[in-house]
């Protein structure tokens, strides 16, 4: 049994606060995965400061015309907010795709940006692990690694994000609101997670110090043309072996602008710009979908068990490219799009 203090903070200050002068502090909000890291004995907070009461969990207009998401809002009142499910149905789609309707009634927007790698080592102390005891070395690479990333990878960890809203996130360019000791800053998304390296153990460029008080969407929400397609062992309560999201501007059969982002293959959302730039230009076509998997996947490498995720991922990126050219997200595909 690991004792630990509990207190609540009162506002976004005082968070800050508790945090800052007791390093081994941790915040809690939904605690669908901090409470089981504890459990197993990977974290051990000398102190939990719960945040579910400082009010950051409502949903607003921005000035340009996006949405401001308190980090409170649970993930579940997030998909099913009218404004999301109209303007942002690929953030709606990515959020019920993840976890059960209990977890998601429980889990906050700020918390699934944090949450922890599904690393099955990662989560058995008996085992070495960079990521939880940096230098130990990584099981997965010659171990078990079926659910392990094929991109962006590194000798020292070969672990993926697990979380779906972040994928939607990181494909239609949301920020990130911290607050810390030096004031607020907002964060592009494409530069909040963290590749592994050599430090593994450091997910994101948040500071230990900073809490995240909330998410800003941009207007443009790609409600016409869009699609999560998410591929798992299970239709529910599994993690991605692999996701994509992708928002289309279609112009009379051509892409004007393309955004297409994977989920389960890397260490963080795996967004590559040059692909969205080939889709650019390009006909609504499946042979413009085939060219831009493959430089998507011209880098992509497996560990042994997951070599198959290469060509998963080839198939479900043309497979959802081709469900959002056609305006069906989630259903067949439209047998016009060649
Ligand atoms: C069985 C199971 C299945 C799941 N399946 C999926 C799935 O398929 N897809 C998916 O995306 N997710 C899935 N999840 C993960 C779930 O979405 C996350 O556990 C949840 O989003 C975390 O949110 P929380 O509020 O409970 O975070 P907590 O557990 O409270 O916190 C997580 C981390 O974030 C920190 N933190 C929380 N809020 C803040 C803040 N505002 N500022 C700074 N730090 C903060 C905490 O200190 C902690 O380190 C699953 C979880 C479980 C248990
Ligand atoms: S993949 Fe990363 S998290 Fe998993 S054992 Fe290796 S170092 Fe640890």
């Amino acid at each position: 049994m690991n004792n630990f203090e509990f207190s609540r903070a009162t506002d976004v200050a005082d968070a800050v606060r508790q945090i800052t002068t007791e390093p081994g502090a941790a915040f809690i909000a939904g605690g669908t995965n901090l409470i089981d890291l504890i459990k197993e004995g990977v974290t051990k907070p000398s102190r939990l400061v719960d945040i579910t009461r400082l009010g950051l969990d409502r949903i607003e207009d921005t000035s340009d015309g996006g949405l401001r998401i308190g980090a409170l809002v649970p993930n579940s009142d997030l998909a099913y907010h009218p404004e999301i499910a109209k303007r942002y149905p690929l953030l709606a789609s990515a959020i019920l795709a993840g976890a059960s309707p209990q977890l998601r009634n429980m889990a906050s927007t700020g918390g699934n940006l944090l949450q922890r790698t599904r690393c099955f080592y990662f989560y058995d102390t008996t085992t070495p692990c960079n990521k939880r005891e940096p230098g130990s070395g990584c099981s997965a690479i010659d171990g078990l690694n079926r659910m392990y990333a094929i991109l962006g990878a590194s000798e020292h960890c070969i672990a993926t994000h697990p979380s779906d809203m972040c994928v939607a996130l990181a494909a239609l360019e949301a920020r990130v609101l911290a607050a810390g000791r030096n004031g607020e800053r907002s964060i592009a998304f494409a530069d909040f997670h963290r590749l592994p390296g050599d430090t593994p153990q450091i997910d994101t460029n948040l500071s230990k110090d900073e809490i995240i008080t909330a998410l800003e969407l941009p207007p443009d929400g790609f409600a016409k043309n869009y699609s999560y397609l998410k591929i798992r062992d299970r239709l529910s309560y599994a993690f991605a072996l692999v996701s994509v999201a992708v928002g289309l501007e279609i112009e009379n059969g051509m892409i004007r602008q393309a955004r297409l982002v994977l989920g389960g293959v890397a260490h963080k959302p795996w967004r590559d710009r040059e692909a969205e730039a080939q889709l650019s230009g390009a006909p609504a076509a499946r042979e413009s979908f085939i060219r831009a998997a493959e430089t998507l996947l011209n880098d992509a490498r497996g560990f042994g068990h997951n070599d198959f995720k290469i060509e998963l991922a080839r198939r479900a990126i043309v497979r959802a490219l081709s469900q959002a050219a056609s305006g069906t997200p989630q259903s067949q595909i439209d047998k016009r799009v060649r």
